[in-house]
């Protein structure tokens, strides 16, 4: 694979830039791999790249029904942060976030990290302790957190109106090195990075299947054929229940619709992003100068990839009490995606009952952030077979165990 760099764009502008390589192969399936992923999106290619750096396990396939990043991945607000109350969530997140912070440099592909901050509003009495909480245990996990003034938050994002009418902002819980990246990026930079390792990604390739002996798992059926393999990663966020059904078990988590939005592009007013999770919406301002927004999840369980109307009225609303300027905004396009959510809104990165076939799901509405560390601790759970390390508390034996890891009130809006 060329690496590419500004010289590699000097030379390729002389051609016109006809002399681009694909950024990743095209593959056939082949019968058998050491191991097969299920789901392109940013989790189950980041546990490929890393099956192949940390492990040398590169025989490795990684299927996809539609196309790379095409699910949540490529569907999200792209905010990363790691300022979450409980230590081993902490853990994961912000070894995700720092991964982020390397990860042009490591994939030579710009994911346009930005670490621009990250506030969360408090915006009653309750969020004050709240945050105040979570910017303790921060200090405790190593994680840099700050309760701030309002003061300080109108400094950091003028466009904010502190005195809102039912829900003033009384501080906020600030993480200086969160932020954002570019979705598409994420997913392109690990599929180019894992080709080049010498690993199929195979695209519009549906599992149908999966096929089992003894316990163990030995295989999938696809629309593209049969694949053997002893070792298995479902990977399939909002899908995890039906693949779980097909290796023969059942999954503690519901699929439901998760909706964003976002503006016009309007010139830069906002370099921070802003979480409101009392009125319940969020905004960023991409590179391209929308208003990116983010709502919340549809009542009800469902599998559609869509956004809705009611949710685009009751989110705008709430966000412009905090925004005023957001009134004047014309909205420019809106979607959905199918998120898995847990009970206690924390991932599940676990052996299952069908032996040799792993998975890591249940990141909900807040999975974008955790795609290195969660790729990094689900490759070490398929290489070794053992839950051990940053998965070590998230297998699904913690549901039966009562073993909670309770981000639900803890998170506030788990984006
Ligand atoms: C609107 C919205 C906003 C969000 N905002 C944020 C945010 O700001 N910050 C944040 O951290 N997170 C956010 N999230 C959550 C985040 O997007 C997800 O947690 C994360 O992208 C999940 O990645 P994934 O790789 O697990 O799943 P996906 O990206 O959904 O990938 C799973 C893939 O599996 C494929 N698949 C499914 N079934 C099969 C099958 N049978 N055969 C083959 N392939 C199959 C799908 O086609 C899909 O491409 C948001 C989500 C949404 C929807």
């Amino acid at each position: 694979m060329k690496r590419y760099s500004a010289f590699a764009i000097a030379k390729n502008a002389v051609n016109y830039h006809r002399g681009w390589e694909r950024a990743w192969a095209k593959p056939e399936p082949k019968p058998e791999y050491d191991a097969i992923i299920i789901g392109a999106g940013g989790h189950g290619l980041a546990t490929a790249y890393y099956l192949g750096k940390n492990y040398g396990i590169t025989n490795v396939a990684i299927v996809e029904k539609g196309w790379l990043g095409g699910g949540n991945t490529g569907r999200n607000t792209t905010i990363i942060r790691s300022n979450y109350l409980q230590d081993p969530s902490a853990a994961i997140y912000e070894k995700a976030r720092s991964l982020y912070e390397t990860m042009s440099q490591d994939l030579n592909y710009n994911v346009m990290f930005s670490p621009r901050g990250v506030m969360m509003l408090a915006q009653t009495e309750h969020e004050v302790r709240g945050y105040q909480r979570t910017a303790h245990a921060n200090a405790l996990q190593g994680v840099e957190t700050k309760f701030i003034s309002p003061q300080r938050v109108k400094q950091l994002c003028p466009i904010i109106e502190l005195s809102g009418p039912r829900f003033p902002v009384l501080g906020a819980l600030w993480q200086p090195r969160g932020g954002t990246a570019r979705h598409d990026a994420v997913a392109w930079g690990y599929a180019r990075a894992c080709s080049d390792m010498g690993m199929d990604v195979i695209q519009q390739c549906e599992v149908t299947g999966i096929t089992q002996s003894g316990g163990q798992v030995t295989g999938i059926e696809t629309t593209k054929g049969v694949m053997k393999t002893k070792k298995l990663g479902i990977v399939v966020a909002g899908n995890s229940g039906h693949l779980a059904d097909m290796g023969g078990f059942r999954l503690p988590l519901e699929s439901v619709s998760l909706q964003a939005l976002v503006s016009e592009p309007v010139k830069p007013c906002m370099d921070v992003v802003v979480m409101a999770n009392t009125v319940h919406g969020y905004m960023s301002q991409s590179d391209k100068g929308e208003m990116v927004i983010g709502g919340g999840t549809d009542g009800f369980n469902s599998y559609t990839q869509r956004g809705s109307f009611h949710h685009l009225e009751e989110t705008v609303r709430a966000l412009i009490e905090t925004f005023p300027m957001v009134s004047r905004l014309k909205m420019l396009r809106h979607w959905g995606g199918i998120v898995d959510v847990t009970g206690d809104r924390s991932p599940i990165i676990s052996k299952t009952p069908l032996g040799g076939c792993f998975i890591n799901c249940g990141w909900g509405t807040g999975g974008f952030k955790a795609i290195p560390g969660s790729g990094w601790a689900m490759a070490e759970l398929m290489s070794t077979g053992e839950t051990q390390g940053l998965a070590a508390e998230f297998g699904l034996n913690r549901f039966q165990e009562g073993r909670f890891i309770d981000e639900s009130v803890a998170a506030g809006v788990a984006h």
